[in-house]
């Protein structure tokens, strides 16, 4: 059984950012959103986040060839196609309910074999005791939680939602597209507090099925890295002795061999930790009150005042 940590939570929440902090720890590979290993991987060979394209990357060959005998046997447009089919945020009331005998979460543990033989493979070609994988992606987490070849744990990743809307109305880039998509989605402020209530309130129902999960803030990460990481490494089992933070806080990031994500995925070198809360001046009062008018709820749940001003 392979241990599995799974970052979850609404995009642009922070969980590249957990993903690559952990990533330095001798006992973690970090494998990035592999959810789009089928088509960003395999289809368009996108970089790695060593910097080579997938299909010059030494690890994620020999991953390849330890689960599959070769990432030609693989039918990535077939695999492809079967998520549709169950890891998409309109099945989760159904992945949430339905029995594991359904046709759905059959289909569904099918898909999910394709994944723990990705993730067994990891951690035998890098010899580390944990896997990351940081699709985000609440549908997934679902599809996962049924295979008894993985020993999934689930990292909720929360941001103020306010701060999420304004990230996602921002242009960013997409330096390894090597094909028509070469900038990131954008959401309006009413699409993206919609989008976050529907993701955050999937993993709190989650957690109710019985999937173990801990739930970690941006912002408190951010505001106090060391405390927050080595809670993180002793629910998951891991020594926090080698917390990879410098002397003054800083991070130093060495290359993973993320398969897709966010562009920060590429960043190497040394990594100051701090808030990003530009939206508290530059998200508008109108998408202020509108996030804030759909997001509430959770927000107070979350500890985050849901009146704030910048
Ligand atoms: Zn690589």
């Amino acid at each position: 059984m392979t241990k599995l940590l799974y970052l979850g939570g609404f995009g642009r929440s922070g969980t590249t950012l957990v993903e690559r902090v952990i990533g330095q720890l001798p006992e973690v590979c970090a494998l990035g959103e592999v959810t789009h290993l089928w088509f960003r991987g395999l289809l368009w060979d996108e970089s790695c986040g060593c910097g080579q394209p997938f299909s010059r990357c030494d690890f994620w060959q020999q991953v390849g060839e330890v689960a599959f005998g070769g990432w030609k046997k693989v039918d990535a447009d077939g695999v492809h196609r079967l998520g549709l089919e169950v890891d998409r945020s309109r099945y989760l009331p159904q992945l949430a309910t339905l029995p594991s005998t359904s046709g759905l979460r059959r289909r569904a543990r099918e898909y999910a074999d394709w994944y723990a033989r990705i993730y067994s493979a990891a951690a035998i070609v890098s010899g580390a005791e944990l896997v990351v994988d940081s699709s985000k992606n609440a549908s997934l987490a679902y599809v996962l939680r049924d295979h008894e070849g993985i020993d999934l744990r689930v990292l909720h990743v929360v941001r103020d939602a306010r701060g999420v809307a304004h990230s996602w109305s921002k242009d960013v880039p997409r330096p390894e597209a090597r094909s028509e998509q070469r900038s990131m989605d954008k959401y309006t402020a009413l699409q993206s507090a919609v989008l976050w209530t529907v993701h955050n309130l999937a993993f709190e129902v989650l957690r109710r099925r019985g999937v173990a999960t801990r739930q970690v803030r941006y912002e408190q990460l951010t505001a106090g890295p060391r405390r927050t990481l080595a809670g993180i490494l002793s629910w998951l089992d891991l020594p926090a002795a080698e917390l990879p933070f410098a002397a003054d806080g800083s991070v130093m990031l060495e290359a993973s061999h993320t398969v897709a994500g966010n562009p920060m995925r590429f960043q190497t070198g040394r990594l100051e930790l701090r808030t990003d809360d530009a939206w508290r001046s530059r998200l508008s009062g109108s998408h202020r009150r509108q996030v804030t008018a759909v997001t509430w709820p959770l927000l107070l749940r979350y500890g985050y005042p849901a009146g704030a001003r910048p």
